[in-house]
């Protein structure tokens, strides 16, 4: 039986299917448990609800919240979070209101470079309005040809440090976390090998985010090579932090790894479903 999957997005996100479309995939490869983890919006939940109670797929409502830790994006996955939660529900609103002016001047700097329309083009890639993500500008530039795909689109346009790229300030690590905790979720740190941390700054990150109440890291994610999973591990260990394990699925043809097709955790490490009650 597969591991649970607790890192997916929808089209309420970046995502490319439905939430509907989203969990009859996850059952259809064998999935059993699910956490729905769109960017900065739970929306999606209650439809990804409705059709994994028809497939016996137990669907955790889950949302990863963008947050910024001394200058650096660092993402916070929420686990088991209440979405009807009023705190965390106006904390998301906050930051989705922070993308709507960041995209703004996305396309801006796309304009100035001579790649116009793209603030209505996105619209198209958009389900949700509210969410506009960098993802949605890769799949643009793609569609119009300046790229061959999205992560040259990232590596030419939208990433850390290049002319397209809006520096942002997101809720703070410790917002991020409370409003987590404070809807009942456990909170996670996403993909933490991709943030570009030394050794000294990643302990001071995961030290700070646990004695702010967060309780996993994630272990087992797209973003990390095998090797690195001995590594965060080993972080969890020394921290006393709970290992996840999620794809970050977002399309069946732009994911490293598919839903239904995650390694297993490394041995020796508290699964974080175990405080999920699964
Ligand atoms: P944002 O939250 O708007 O900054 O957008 C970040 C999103 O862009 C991530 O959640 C991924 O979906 C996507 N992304 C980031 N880096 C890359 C990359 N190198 N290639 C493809 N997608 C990426
Ligand atoms: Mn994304
Ligand atoms: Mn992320
Ligand atoms: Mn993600």
């Amino acid at each position: 039986m597969p591991s649970p999957d607790l890192h997916s997005h929808s089209t309420h996100s970046d995502g490319t299917l439905t939430p509907e479309a989203l969990v009859a995939r996850a059952s259809a490869r064998g999935l059993t448990v699910l956490a729905l983890t769109d960017h900065d919006d739970t929306s999606g939940l209650a439809a990804a609800r409705a059709a994994a109670d028809h497939v016996q797929l137990t669907l955790i409502n889950g949302v990863e919240i963008s947050a910024t830790w001394r200058g650096h994006t660092i993402h916070v996955v929420g686990l088991g979070i209440d979405p009807d939660n009023a705190q965390l529900q106006a904390g998301l609103a906050a930051t989705r209101g922070g993308r709507h002016r960041r995209a703004a001047k996305i396309a801006a700097a796309l304009d100035a470079l001579g790649i116009g329309g793209s603030a209505a083009g996105v619209r198209e890639f958009a389900a949700n309005a509210d969410m506009v993500s960098r993802a949605h500008f890769a799949r643009f530039l793609v569609k119009q040809g300046e790229v061959k795909d999205m992560h040259s689109a990232f590596k030419r346009y939208l990433g850390a440090g290049l002319p397209c790229f809006v520096p942002h300030q997101w809720a703070s690590l410790g917002q991020a976390v409370s409003w987590i905790t404070g809807s009942g979720g456990v909170a996670v740190i996403a993909h933490p090998g991709r943030y570009p941390l030394g050794t000294v700054e990643m302990r001071e990150l995961l030290g700070e985010f646990r004695d702010r109440g967060g309780a996993a890291i994630e272990v087992v994610t797209s973003s990390h090579k095998p090797r690195q999973y001995a590594v965060f591990a080993a972080h969890a260990a020394t921290f006393g932090l709970a290992a996840s394990a999620g794809s970050d699925f977002h399309s069946p043809t732009e994911s490293y790894h598919d839903l239904g097709s995650l390694p297993a955790l490394p041995p020796g490490v508290i699964p974080v479903w175990q405080m999920l009650g699964i």
